[in-house]
């Protein structure tokens, strides 16, 4: 677990309690920290009380009476931050009631990545250990990527400490060890993003934007906002990894490129030769000539896999290590359960899941990849709905859409 010393001695309010809100709480408390801590769910809250939370109902009670159930000596003190779930929203459809409450008092309104970035220059600032850190964002492909990196890493005697919005909470992984190889990877969403905006990651990627979650961001260029935050107080030092398949990346590649910042690689999984990687059918070149063929990896086929690929490429890269060892590594990757996983066969019928496809543009990905299929969708439906994908209903069997 990684304590958060930064607030040693003041109050901290953390709203919402699901895993990563109930880490907050164990590693501010750890540092040193008073929590005033609520969730809606009784069983969140009991176990925040239980680690030694104070259980406080921020809506309820509004932050001018925090100070009054407050232990610290300095009790009149309101909650020096607030804490609060990426399910929470701070503009779309509407700021929630507790954000406006804040805002109203004036109390800075954080997310768990904010409270990580303050641990690691603490961490920084106390050692010689670099302890980079990575991290992925876009619109699809954030987990497979993540997930790959790590892999690579581990396979190249890395102490790889993975979280963020893949699952483990970023609280919860490990301090960097005394080894000097404690690296970082963590996969984080727009909301995520929208909460921690001085996160300064050493390699940041952005793999690719479509519209989603317009539902919370209000349009369009405020969810490309949200995502490219990231990049914007990027130091000189700093690794930016963009991919450029889609026009509008390739833009903002070409803006960043213009801030004259020194490490930007843009990255492909097509053929796009001005790219530092890219692809051309399963192989990855640069501008040097072949780095890999992917043709025989079941784990990373298709196009928005060999994106997936590059961007690790790319960050493997960054960090200097020697690309030989890549080579095999990715050969081993074993996948993430729910994307194009195979789960079972009946008769001639294969079953993938292919759950974790949340938006129309990762479902044609899927849905590309395979012919003569029988597809079972459902979920609410999104802005934009699911009419980008009827170019591939010609892979379908049959349709019968089910309304009950
Ligand atoms: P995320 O974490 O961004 O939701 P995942 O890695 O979990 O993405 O993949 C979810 C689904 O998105 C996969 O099942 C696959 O169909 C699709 N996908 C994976 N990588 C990409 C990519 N680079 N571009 C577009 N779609 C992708």
């Amino acid at each position: 677990m990684i304590k958060i010393t930064a607030y040693q001695g003041a109050t901290v309010g953390v709203y919402g309690l699901g895993l990563s809100g109930l880490a907050c709480v164990r590693a501010l408390l750890a540092g040193g920290a008073q929590v005033l801590a609520w969730d809606d769910k009784q069983e969140c809250r009991d176990e925040a009380a239980r680690m030694g939370a104070i259980l406080y109902d921020f809506a309820a009670l509004g932050f001018d009476k925090a100070a009054q159930a407050s232990q610290v000596p300095r009790a009149s003190q309101a909650p020096r931050a607030l804490i609060v779930s990426p399910a929470v929203s701070l503009t779309h459809p509407a700021p929630h009631p507790i954000v406006q409450a804040a805002r109203a008092a004036n109390i800075p309104i954080l997310g768990d990545m904010a409270l990580f970035a303050q641990a690691h220059a603490e961490f920084q600032a106390h050692s010689n250990e670099p302890a980079p850190i990575i991290a992925i964002t876009g619109t699809n492909g954030k987990s497979t990527t993540t997930a790959l990196i790590a892999h690579l890493l581990n396979a190249c005697g890395y102490d790889v400490q993975m979280g963020g919005n893949i699952g483990k909470p970023v609280l919860d992984l490990m301090p960097p060890n005394k080894s000097g190889k404690t690296i970082y990877v963590l996969e984080l969403s727009s909301y995520q993003i929208d909460l921690s905006p001085d996160f300064t990651p050493h390699i940041a990627i952005l793999l690719n934007l479509t519209p989603d979650h317009i539902e919370r961001h209000g349009d369009y260029a405020d969810y490309i906002a949200a995502k490219w935050q990231m990049f914007e107080n990027l130091p000189a030092s700093a690794h930016a990894i963009i991919g450029i398949d889609g026009e509008k990346e390739a833009a903002l590649a070409a803006q960043y490129a213009k801030q004259g910042k020194a490490h930007l690689h843009t990255i492909a999984g097509t053929d796009k030769p001005k790219a530092t990687i890219y692809a051309k059918g399963t192989v990855l070149y640069d501008k040097t000539g072949a780095l890999a063929d992917f043709a025989n990896i079941p784990t990373l086929q298709g196009a928005h896999n060999l994106q997936n690929a590059a961007a690790s490429f790319a960050a493997l890269r960054a960090l200097n290590i020697p690309q030989e060892k890549l080579i095999n590594a990715f050969a081993d990757f074993p996948g993430l359960a729910h994307r194009l996983q195979p789960v079972a066969h009946h008769q001639n019928i294969q079953f993938i899941n292919d759950s974790k496809a949340t938006n129309a543009e990762a479902t044609s990905k899927a849905l590309a990849a395979f012919e003569n299929i029988y597809w079972i969708a459902g979920g609410q439906s999104k802005q934009g709905g699911i009419e980008s994908l009827s170019s591939q209903f010609q892979h379908f069997c049959a349709w019968r859409k089910c309304t009950t």
